[in-house]
């Protein structure tokens, strides 16, 4: 799609951020571009419009920018998956592990119903902890997830799903 080549000329990327030696895909760039910020939307749109999915939830926080367009456009509901003490309702909790040490993902109750379809939303997998523990959350509540999508994959990288 000639789209993808214009979305990734936006992504800046930022030597030794936020460590030495980490090369960091920087999506704020492609926002700042309207076109290149609605075709990735659109791209994900044409992909789940009519696929039934009616639950799209974004991972804290770059997750939320590009999830609840698309969640508006399929017309999905949206749900935030946070980082810990975040969400003022009952939660459930998932951790996960990090390079160095672990992380944490929650979800409200009562936000996805048994036997809903999902769409997990986030900007970048890496070694694809972070929507592993998204996929348990959802799955925990009933759900079943349809698939993940991000706008960035990282190369070289075992993911672990
Ligand atoms: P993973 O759990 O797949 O190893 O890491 C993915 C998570 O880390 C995502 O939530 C993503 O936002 C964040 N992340 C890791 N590296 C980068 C990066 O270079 N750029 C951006 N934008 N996010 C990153």
């Amino acid at each position: 799609d000639p789209r993808i080549h214009g979305i990734q000329s936006k992504i800046r990327v930022v030597p030794n951020f936020p460590k030495p030696g980490i090369m960091f895909q920087d999506i704020t760039t492609l926002l700042l571009d309207p076109k290149a910020f609605k075709d990735t939307v659109d791209l994900f749109v044409e992909r789940y419009k009519g696929k039934n999915i009616s639950v799209v939830a974004g991972i804290e926080a770059r997750g939320f920018i590009f999830g609840t367009p698309i969640a508006l456009e399929i017309g999905a509901k949206f749900v935030p998956l946070r980082k810990p003490n975040k969400l003022p309702g009952k939660v459930i909790s998932e951790e996960y592990e990090l390079e160095y040490g672990r992380d944490c993902l929650e979800m409200h109750l009562g936000a996805v119903e048994p036997g809903e379809r999902a769409l997990v939303v986030d900007d970048l997998i890496a070694t694809g902890g972070t929507l592993c523990a998204a996929m348990k959350l959802l799955e925990r509540a009933g759900a079943e997830v349809v698939e993940c999508a991000c706008v960035i994959e990282l190369p070289d990288l075992k993911v672990c799903i």
